[in-house]
């Protein structure tokens, strides 16, 4: 069976390897007689695995130990509520950079925590415009429009807006917003792993797995030990990031089967040459995308400023929304599918991840070019 040219933006296309991993390991698991999904958690054969995915997320990003690496569940709109609730306190107040819909969603969930903390939530920056359904978002800040709280807890930033291909250091002239000695918390959901990242810049870096680590059902986040150590102690255990890092990501049953998908995805990347590898193959794959949106600019429109577009997630617009369901009825019939814009934005959305054959946006760019040339 044609293996579906997969553009979701996520749950997304997973590198076929892994899949074949574990299709070949599925009953018979190192040789146990069962499936990995019916291990203990607690026991060798399980341990082993998830040991060997935050060791590989160690080594591919060159986490050193002034930072945890913690498997969490509830996605990363959890997270969205998790992290007040770990770093807000009575009188304290969070920053945030809104560049797009997910940051205007953490924003939110910050606002509801602080009102039960008596803490404050500031609006740093925003670059969306318009209200409702003309909402738009298609820039990065500038770093004088970043006003930063002195001393505030943390600077929450979105670093690739899924839904809007708006993405902060695709291009070195586009930054993170700096918060001045304020720590950076970074939602990376859907640009984690496609380069390299220093951490050690970071208080705090999260992502959903389900764009380019593994399957939904786990959050990875990079926490320093400082923030951990500072995070507040009457809220639930299982909310506190200092219980999963004290456990190993192992305090309660973890989604087992997904850590072991992630430990075969990092697998195939560091096979594959790690992250060098992985951002010249991405680079590429965008590169070819917005040059044909860009040689036809009479038919494609790309909304996003050219220095923020998104290496992952590319957006644009046809000349009507019939040509845009045409595009992708077209799509759908050669193979290609999950290429609808947010059904908040409409458009055509192209995630780009990491599984993301090369030879998927060859074909995908032909047709573009088809279409193009019809008018
Ligand atoms: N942040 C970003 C940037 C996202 O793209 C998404 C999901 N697409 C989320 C947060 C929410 O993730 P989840 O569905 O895992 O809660």
């Amino acid at each position: 069976m044609a293996r579906t040219m997969n553009f979701n933006a996520g749950p997304a296309a997973l590198p076929l390897a892994a899949l074949e991993r574990a299709r070949q390991e599925l009953t018979d698991f190192a040789g146990s007689g069962m499936s990995v999904m019916e291990h203990s958690h607690r026991g060798k054969d399980y341990e082993k695995v998830h040991d060997e995915a935050i060791a590989l997320l160690r080594e591919l990003l060159d986490v050193r130990d002034t930072h945890e690496v913690l498997f969490l569940q509830g996605g990363a709109s959890q997270m969205f509520a998790q992290i007040p609730m770990n770093l807000l306190e009575e009188g304290s107040v969070a920053d945030y950079v809104v560049t797009g819909a997910w940051g205007e969603k953490a924003l939110s969930e910050a606002k509801a925590v602080a009102k039960l903390f008596d803490a404050d939530v500031h609006l740093a920056c925003s670059t969306g415009t318009g209200d409702g359904k003309e909402k738009s978002y298609v820039r990065a800040p500038l770093p004088s429009e970043v006003n930063v709280t002195p001393r505030a807890a943390y600077l929450h930033v979105t670093s690739n807006e899924t839904i809007h291909g708006v993405e902060f250091e695709a291009d070195a002239a586009r930054p993170f917003p700096q918060g001045g000695g304020v720590p950076l918390v970074v939602d990376m959901s859907s640009d984690f792993l496609w380069k390299k990242l220093d951490v050690s810049r970071f208080g705090l870096v999260y992502a959903g797995a389900q764009k380019n680590i593994g399957p939904s059902g786990i959050v990875v986040a990079i926490v320093s030990k400082e923030l951990v150590a500072k995070g507040r102690k009457d809220i639930p255990k299982i909310f506190q990031l200092r219980t999963h890092a004290e456990n190993k990501s192992l305090y309660n049953t973890p989604p087992t089967f997904g850590v072991y998908m992630v430990r075969n995805v990092l697998a195939w990347l560091k096979e594959q040459g790690g992250l060098p590898a992985m951002e010249a193959r991405n680079r590429q794959k965008a590169a070819k995308l917005y040059s044909v949106i860009d040689a036809n600019t009479g038919f494609f429109r790309c909304p996003v400023e050219k220095q923020i577009r998104s290496v992952m997630n590319v957006v644009f617009r046809l000349p009507s929304e019939q040509q845009e369901e045409a595009l992708v009825a077209e799509a759908k019939k050669r193979g290609m599918v999950g290429l609808k814009g947010h059904r908040s934005v409409g458009g055509i959305r192209v995630s780009t991840y990491n599984a993301v054959e090369p030879a998927w946006v060859d074909a995908l760019c032909e047709l573009m070019q088809e279409f193009a040339k019809r008018g």
